[in-house]
């Protein structure tokens, strides 16, 4: 089950609302390639060692889109096998996002002069 997390922003007032974690859909890595673009979904098939189950951990997590100046959650898939990670695009333009940590502060990326505020607002699937 995920979480639905709210950040706000003192400063400019802005908030995001982002669906993090994983949903019960997300339990196989067929389903889970399904969220990334085509170009990545062939690099996860060529990675994937197809003689038995692949081992995978999946989550959407916070990343910074510099671009959009924006938060957003995007799908991150790790591949235990071959040790290698998938990090979709910024779900709004496109581009490449910087991740965050879980517990780390996040300076509001609209306004860069307060940090973002976090409250758990709720679950999804
Ligand atoms: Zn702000
Ligand atoms: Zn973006």
């Amino acid at each position: 089950m995920g979480v639905i997390r709210r950040l706000t922003c003192p400063s400019c007032q802005k908030e995001w609302q982002l669906r993090l974690g994983h949903g019960m859909r997300h339990g196989v890595l067929g389903r889970v390639m399904e969220v990334f673009s085509e170009d990545i979904q062939r690099e996860i098939a060529a990675d994937v060692n197809t003689e038995q189950l692949s081992l995978f951990h999946f989550n959407y997590r916070t990343a910074l889109c510099r671009k959009c100046r924006s938060v957003e959650a995007v799908p991150v898939l790790h591949l235990m096998e071959s040790g290698r990670s998938y990090i979709g695009a910024c779900p709004v333009c496109g581009g490449e996002v910087e991740l965050l940590d879980e517990d780390s502060r996040i300076v509001c990326p609209a306004c860069e002069r307060d940090e973002l505020n976090e409250q758990e607002t709720g679950h999804w699937d």
